[in-house]
């Protein structure tokens, strides 16, 4: 229960109680050294879900001791991702808040002749954690220095008179323990570099292990929950609590969460983005959560993927197919159908007059009315996709095909393919088609999306680049380096992005652009240049959102006119799940 930690003396436990007042508080602390990803969402979930659950409160903790790693951009990103996700921070913090605080608590160990600063090498700190091969472990001779002597020396390294390896403030744990972690872990360590919010102050920085858990015990966190490598960090994450007497946080761990097909690791994401693999850190293809959002996920997949998986303690590397059918459930309620061809095939129905025109009114949701509806016009000219029609035909075949019929989406009527008219390389030109009377046949077993050839109402809408995403890589896991022997960059997808020129919709999509624009909400995101939330079924292709290449002008909105517009689109997930996969 909060604040019952039974290890922890009684007068901190009251103090701690009267912060509180026996409420939750939890705290997610990402380090601003890149951008959060689809493991961070379980983190968010676990923390800010916790705090709700038992009517407490969670933080958003910027752990941010690394000045050489970490950068504002960043820091802009998490708080953005986090409340992309539906979460508000109670509070924002930062550990480099308590700098100040942490040196004092680190003097005060020192007084207590639990840290010294040693010269070591790094060679020499090594060898003294000892092994199979460099032999028993031992104390190094700065361990035994008098009190005085450390903090005279730790002084010295805060007033820069050290180069940056020359010293570092080590905390004088056990180092006959069985735990790795209690082997007189580092405390403080020079770094001369310039931190994005307290410049050149500092030229000595606490370590994660000396500062986690002491910015957990100042916030009074009452469940400080990460993830399971830090199993053994929690013996010296009490022992430090203890040693500089404050109340001491419950640490609790859960498993990573990981899914199939990608990687997360910061280090691997630049990799991928410096050598090309991807365009950026939010390329649609990664599993970042800016990567998500731009593919035009929607949140409440995320959260509903990671809730669903629950708060297990094993690290995990789900399916990335369960994540997908997340989206498809949750876009299968919010996005607007239309009809669109990826790749056109102009199709001319010789009976019909050249003038001919019709109005044919479409619903964007058919059983949901709420979703409005939209005309387009029917022409003697159309598209089809190109998938819709096959040369040679086979009985188990539904679409077109020559001397074979299709009906036609919205429409209860069929046009069969008379004719096919070549180019001069043989490749089809167009297709000439009967439009069929009504009734004048067995009603079709298929209905295909098509798109009139009418200009002078925009259509179709030319969709300057369609995106297709498939997996980056091409195995499970493409880091277990047993499964790939040219390693993980050996197994990224060459195919992993296809782009898809010359695609088009029906003028449904304007429309819905439109009507977007014409909220409050909506005006505002598009005028932000967040535009994944513009989202569509593409009828029996699938699932895609405007992606943040889009220009799209307000004149343009205003006018369903195509002036400078530049319609770029991600495909966000198939309609259904790919049996081969
Ligand atoms: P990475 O190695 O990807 O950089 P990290 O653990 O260094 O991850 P942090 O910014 O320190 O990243 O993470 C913030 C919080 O999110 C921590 O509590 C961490 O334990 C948790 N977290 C990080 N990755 C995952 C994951 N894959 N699954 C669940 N929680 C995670
Ligand atoms: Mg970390
Ligand atoms: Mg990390």
């Amino acid at each position: 229960k909060p604040g019952e930690n039974p290890q922890i003396k009684p007068e901190l436990t009251k103090e701690h109680l009267a912060a509180t007042k026996g409420s939750v508080i939890t705290r997610f602390p990402p380090e601003p050294n890149g951008f959060l990803h689809i493991g961070h969402a379980k983190a968010i979930n676990v923390n800010f879900g916790y705090a709700k659950t038992h009517g407490g409160i969670c933080n958003l903790r910027y752990d941010d001791t690394n000045p050489e790693a970490e950068e504002q951009e960043y820091v802009d990103s998490i708080l953005e991702a986090v409340r992309w996700l539906g979460f508000e921070p109670h509070n924002i913090f930062y550990s480099s808040d308590y700098f100040h605080q942490l040196f004092d608590l680190a003097v005060k160990l020192t007084e207590k002749g639990l840290a010294y600063v040693c010269h070591c090498t790094g060679d020499e700190l090594k060898a003294q954690r000892g092994g199979e091969e460099r032999g028993p472990r031992y104390a190094c001779k700065h361990r035994d220095r008098p009190v005085s002597e450390s903090l005279a020396e730790f002084q010295k390294m805060r007033e820069g008179r050290y180069a940056s390896s020359e010293a570092i403030l080590r905390m004088k744990m056990d180092i006959h323990s069985d735990n790795t972690m209690m082997w007189d872990t580092v405390a403080y360590r020079i770094l001369y570099a310039s931190h994005h919010r307290t410049g050149t102050e500092w030229c000595i920085y606490p370590t994660y292990d000396f500062t986690h858990c002491l910015c957990d015990s100042f916030e009074n966190i009452t469940h400080s929950m990460c993830t399971s490598e830090f199993n053994m960090s929690r013996e010296s994450y009490y022992w430090l609590c203890d040693a500089v007497e404050v109340y001491k946080p419950v640490q609790w761990e859960y498993g990573r969460l990981n899914v199939t097909k990608t990687l997360l690791s910061k280090r691997k994401l630049l990799e991928l983005r410096d050598k090309g693999f991807v365009r950026a850190l939010d390329d649609p293809r990664l599993f970042t959560l800016p990567a998500l959002r731009r593919r035009g996920v929607p949140a409440l997949a995320i959260n509903a993927f990671v809730r669903e998986l629950g708060v297990t303690t094993a690290d995990a590397v789900i399916d990335v197919v369960r994540l997908d059918n997340h989206i498809r459930d949750c876009l299968g309620e919010i996005a607007p159908r239309i009809m669109a061809a990826t790749h056109p095939l102009r199709v001319v129905l010789e009976n019909l007059p050249e003038d001919h025109f019709e109005e044919v009114e479409m619903s964007y949701k058919p059983n949901d009315e709420s979703f409005g509806t939209y005309t387009v016009p029917f022409t003697r000219v159309l598209y089809i996709d190109s998938s819709d029609f096959r040369e040679v035909d086979s009985a188990d075949y539904y679409r077109l095909a020559p001397n074979k019929s299709v009906g036609l989406q919205g429409i209860s009527r069929a046009i069969t393919c008379t004719k096919v008219l070549r180019n001069a390389d043989g490749s089809i030109a167009e297709l000439v088609c009967r439009f069929e009377a009504d009734g004048a046949q067995a009603k079709p077993k298929t209905f295909v999306q098509w798109i009139a050839d009418c200009p002078k109402l925009g259509s179709p809408v030319r969709l300057d680049e369609v995106r297709v995403y498939n997996p980056l890589f091409k195995h499970d896991n493409p880091k277990d380096s047993s499964e790939v022997p040219g390693g993980w960059l050996s197994d990224v997808n060459q195919d992993s992005l296809v782009v898809v020129k010359g695609a088009i919709a029906e003028i449904g999509l304007w429309d819905w652009i439109k009507r977007y624009a014409a909220t409050e909400a909506g005006r505002k995101e598009l005028e932000q240049h967040n535009v994944e939330n513009v989202r569509f079924q593409f009828k029996r292709i699938g699932y895609f959102a405007l992606d943040k290449d889009t220009v799209l002008t307000a004149a343009d909105i205003e006018n369903a006119q195509f002036g400078s517009t530049k319609l770029i689109m991600n495909r966000i997930v198939t309609l259904k799940e790919d049996p081969k996969k």
